[in-house]
């Protein structure tokens, strides 16, 4: 199975002002792999189980049925060290651990849905809501389980902010 490029900067947190973009090694090529960018990483350590908790939120507001705030990935890493900071680019190195319940990445075709609050836009409050996390994929868990992967976390590029300023402005003239 191919690997597919998941942009999901347009619905994660606070992607206007910084990025993060996800390579994976294919073991058996060893060629590097582009797979996910999104906007601010979290990365949080289980002491207990020496494991790494790696995601992005889903943009600012948007909740579970609950009122957390749900996420746009997150999966399970072990092995995680820092491989260096350069003109405040960060990266790190890891691989993908846990189990296939923990692997909570959504694919192309599968994107977090968001839907309006019902109960708060009664309120006068309105936001939207989606499942806490994705789907777990155990398909594309099976092919990726155990790689290596990349982490790099940065200011969006001048490049990227091109493309996205001519997106707009597209849906401005074609709107
Ligand atoms: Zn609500």
């Amino acid at each position: 199975m191919k690997l597919e490029l998941l942009d999901l900067t347009s619905i994660s947190r606070s992607a206007d002002t910084v990025q993060c973009d996800i390579s994976l090694w294919n073991p058996e090529t060893l060629m590097r792999v582009g797979w996910i960018r999104s906007g601010a990483l979290c990365m949080s350590y289980h002491q207990n189980l020496h494991t790494w908790e790696v995601g992005c939120r889903l943009i600012e507001g948007v909740t579970d049925e609950e009122h957390d705030s749900s996420w746009a990935f997150r999966f399970t890493a072990v092995g995680v060290w820092t491989t260096g900071v350069y003109n405040g680019c960060c990266t790190f190195e890891g691989w993908l651990g846990g189990e296939a319940e923990d692997f909570r990445v959504p694919t192309t075709t599968l994107m977090p849905k968001l839907e309006p609050c019902s109960s708060c836009a009664k309120n006068g409050n309105p936001h939207n809501i989606a499942r806490y996390l994705p789907e777990p994929n155990p398909e594309l868990w099976e092919q990726v389980r155990g790689w290596r992967f990349e982490v790099s976390v940065h200011t969006p590029s001048r490049k990227d902010l091109d493309l996205w300023w001519k997106r707009v402005v597209e849906q401005e003239t074609s709107s």
